[in-house]
């Protein structure tokens, strides 16, 4: 297996966490690059439904060992709240599956108080986000105010670092945020016992993926959020505070571009968007209301409704462009069956070549193909396809120009069309 990129190509939510469940069990590790527990991805598992939002979805393998790069940001109390939930339902975390980099910042709790606070004065103009707190993690890890996991599992290191810190943090959230100020004291007893707790999982995840590479193992690297939520992108404002694509797994693993082989994009057959922004194939109507209801498209983190529309391949050709996408994943096939015709983008009016700016400024060129209504979740050959749906999934690939070599046909592990390439083994 060569070592792998996995990313969204949409807006997130492409079902990543089932795709990478898929292929976990052929690689030595999972790596999480990026994002934080504004991530949700879900995995169903002997129908069971397991939600993950910041360990990598690998960890349902008890063979595979998953990494928490440092490009991550780590609220410790949601960390610790889903390793206790795996562990009560049988899953062995031991410090040799899962391991935490030293380097990767912590969420603190006035990075959420802030985040939340933020969202609200911004009333109608509000960005969207989970209010968890990333945003702010990743200001402070920038303006080089930031606790590290290195910090956290260390009292005296972490008592040092509020003290430079807290006094400026202190000033921002009692005179501009109107939020309470918060003493080292109180703060060093909420996070002292979760960092003893996470001592034993915290380590030099550089060095490891380096030592499984160099014993000629092989790594997923799995993507949270979708490529148009980029920070330098996707629709600004309207995105996260990390960069989302796949050239970000270097930078949030530790590893050089020529360590990576293959980059896996994940699409959805329609298009989904969570919060705020541009959405140019977005369908305000019965349509679109039809897809959320049979997609349940709600947002695993969250709960909030997922606006929908239809594929837009002028979007994916720009998220292959951007991620060099070598392979595609199309999840949720399934839930296009019944449909008389499917809409589809099959570019913007004006713009050939160049991808707009504002994305606002789209205007799609549509293109209808027929529709199916035999149910598909039982198809596992392309072969058990209506011929419809497979000419669907052929319009696409064309479109896209990158193979599609997985179709998903259902939330459930079987419930996948192997075509070929990465996924046949
Ligand atoms: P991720 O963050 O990209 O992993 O995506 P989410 O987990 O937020 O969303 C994907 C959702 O779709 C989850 O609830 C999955 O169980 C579900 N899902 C994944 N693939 C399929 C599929 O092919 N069909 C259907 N109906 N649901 C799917």
């Amino acid at each position: 297996m060569p070592n792998v990129v996995i990313v969204g190509t949409q807006w997130g939510d492409e079902g990543k966490g089932k795709v990478v469940d898929a292929l976990a069990p052929h690689v030595a590790a999972v790596v999480r690059f990026q994002g934080g527990n504004n991530a949700g991805h879900t995995l169903v598992v002997n129908g069971q439904k397991i939600v993950l939002h910041l360990l990598p979805s690998g960890i349902l393998h008890p063979e595979v060992t998953s990494l928490i790069g440092h490009g991550v940001v780590i609220d410790p109390a949601v960390l610790l709240g889903e390793i206790d939930r795996l562990t009560a339902r049988g899953h062995v975390l031991s410090a040799d599956k899962l391991g935490i980099s030293l380097s990767a910042h912590v969420i603190l709790p006035y990075h959420t108080a802030v985040d939340q606070a933020r969202e609200r004065a911004r009333g109608a103009s509000k960005i969207g986000t989970t209010g968890r707190g990333i945003g702010p993690a990743y200001e402070d890890k920038v303006a080089r105010r930031g606790v590290r996991i290195a910090d956290l599992i260390d009292p005296a290191r972490l008592a040092l670092r509020l003290g430079e810190i807290l006094p400026e943090k202190n000033h921002a959230l009692e005179n501009w945020h109107g939020v309470a100020p918060i003493t080292a004291d109180a703060l060093l007893n909420e996070l002292a016992p979760m960092g003893a707790r996470l001592r034993p999982w915290a380590r030099d995840t550089v060095a490891e993926v380096h030592a499984i590479l160099g014993r000629g193992g092989s790594i997923l690297f799995e993507g949270a959020q979708g490529t148009f939520l980029d920070i330098d992108h996707g629709t600004y404002p309207f995105v996260t505070s990390s960069n989302t694509v796949a050239g970000a797994a270097c930078a949030g693993a530790g590893v050089g571009p020529t360590a990576i082989h293959e980059v896996v994009g994940i699409a959805k057959a329609y298009t989904t968007r969570v919060g705020s922004g541009a959405f140019p194939t977005e369908d305000l109507g019965a349509a679109g209301e039809a897809l959320r209801a049979i997609g349940a498209e709600f947002g695993a983190t969250t709960g909030r409704p997922r606006r929908c529309g239809w594929f837009d391949a002028a979007l994916l050709r720009q998220a292959v462009r951007l991620n060099g996408v070598t392979r595609l994943a199309l999840t949720k096939l399934d839930v296009l069956t019944g449909l008389d015709r499917i809409p589809v983008c099959v570019g913007y009016a004006g713009f050939d070549g160049t991808f707009p700016a504002a994305l606002e400024d789209a205007v799609p060129v549509w293109e209808e193909l027929p529709g199916w209504s035999d149910p598909i979740s039982g198809a596992r050959t392309l072969g058990d396809l209506p011929r419809e749906a497979r000419a669907y999934v052929d319009r696409l690939e064309a479109l896209v120009g990158v193979p599609i070599e997985l179709i998903s046909v259902g939330p459930e592990r079987e419930a996948t069309i192997a075509v070929g390439g990465l996924f046949a083994g």
